[in-house]
């Protein structure tokens, strides 16, 4: 199979989950278990926001072809109340911020551009009509769509909800994601290994991966590198909505795991990307299921779940679109990488974002050095230099 590029794959894989998902079931929650969740039916407001045309000032309810000019105050209105009776000509109400704006009032001076005293109050500025005030139904009219169905809820969204009357909320439920992990030299955590092993680190941090991007991971036991075991827990993983294999996808004479799905009758979209850490990296179907083959040292596990999996994951969720944010930062120091592949390094952003160190490492399998990491530099496959003061893209950790 030819290599895709790092853009080929991502788009590969949104082309793929889009084309095959279908839409997920629906669960009803709470108001205030709704954070992150993905809305599963658009939202309208239930009445016109504003209610009604509502001062954006503390100041005076006037009529703009009074001013400038001194006018009688005739009363005053907060929030939470409305005002009984008319602004007329040469006559103001004092308003505080979120009043109902008087009848005969068509706009709002603020009450730093006024003096009062005795019952009057000089202006001597004039305004425009509707001046500092928010007109009913300006932000949204009843029964228009404020949140689309596909949306995950962030705490805007959930403001929205509940600006809207929902405290409860149908949202699609979160797919579940088989984790397999693969390799004879692994032990689970709570094993002692030997030199010779490692301790399964990515099952748990691919986990920690799912849980962030909306699904729910089931953490299968692990695959020892042979066929047969291999096969069984992939069988498994079949159950789940979307599955994720670790390790097992090079070219080793135990890494066994393109074999195994191969049995299962998959299709395969790319068996190799572009890039590193990660360049062989499995993306398929089989048994109307998805599922990623992850190489297996940890960052790439860590990087390629990030940049591939998680759009699949994402859009298995009911989400309408899927993003990966790579903002520019500007290199502290010069960077030289070997050309061809789309690099991810682990780096240092500052707290502000705006500056980027990368972090010395020991290779792909360095987890101590990603930890002190906060983002991944991402290195362009046509670029061998970067200069120091030059812009680079970051994708934040
Ligand atoms: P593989 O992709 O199977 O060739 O694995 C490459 C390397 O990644 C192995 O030699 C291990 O050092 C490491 N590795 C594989 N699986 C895991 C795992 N589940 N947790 C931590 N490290 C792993
Ligand atoms: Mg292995």
């Amino acid at each position: 199979m030819v290599p895709l590029d790092f853009h080929q794959a991502r788009a590969k894989v949104i082309d793929a989950v889009r084309l095959a998902r279908e839409i997920p079931p629906m669960e009803d929650v709470a108001l205030d278990a709704a954070a992150a969740r993905v809305l599963a039916v658009d939202v309208a407001a239930d009445r016109d926001s504003p209610a009604l045309d509502r001062s954006a000032r503390d100041g005076y309810a006037v009529r703009a072809a009074d001013l400038p000019g001194e006018l009688a105050v005739i009363g005053e209105v907060r929030a939470g109340e409305r005002f009984v009776g008319a602004v007329g000509p040469g006559q103001a109400v004092e308003i505080m911020t979120g009043a109902p704006v008087p009848a005969g009032a068509d706009a709002v001076v603020m009450v730093e551009d006024t003096h009062a005293g005795n019952g009057r109050v000089r202006i001597d500025r004039g305004v425009q009509p509707a001046q500092a005030i928010n007109r009913r139904g300006s932000e949204a009219a009843a029964g228009e769509i404020v949140l689309r169905a596909g949306t995950r809820l962030d705490y805007t969204g959930i403001a929205a909800l509940a600006a809207f009357g929902h405290s409860r909320v149908a949202v699609y439920r979160r797919p579940t994601v088989a984790i397999v992990a693969t390799g004879d030299e692994i032990v689970e955590v709570e094993e002692t290994p030997a030199e010779f092993q490692i301790r399964n680190s990515n099952a748990h941090s691919l986990a920690a991966q799912v849980t962030r991007a909306g699904g729910a991971p089931v953490i299968l036991p692990l695959a020892r590198d042979t066929v047969e075991h291999t096969r069984q827990m992939v069988s498994h993983g079949f159950e789940a909505d979307l599955l994720l294999i670790s390790g097992g996808v090079s070219a080793g004479k135990y890494d066994v795991v393109e074999e195994v799905l191969a049995g299962f009758g998959a299709e395969f979209y790319f068996d190799r990307v572009l890039i590193q850490p990660g360049q062989p990296l499995v993306f398929g179907r089989a048994l109307g299921k998805f599922f990623f083959g992850l190489p297996g040292n940890p960052s790439s596990t860590m990087v390629t779940f990030e940049v591939f999996a998680r759009a699949a994951l994402e859009l298995l969720g009911g989400e309408t679109e899927t993003a990966l944010m790579m903002p520019w930062a500007r290199l502290t120091r010069e960077f030289r990488h070997r050309p061809g592949l789309t690099r991810f390094l682990p780096a240092r952003l500052t707290a502000d974002g705006a500056e980027v160190t990368p972090v010395a490492w020991h290779g792909s399998g360095d987890i101590p050095a990603l930890t002190r990491a906060n983002a991944f530099l991402v290195a362009d496959p046509s670029r061998e230099v970067y200069a120091a003061g030059e812009w680079i893209r970051v994708l934040i950790k």
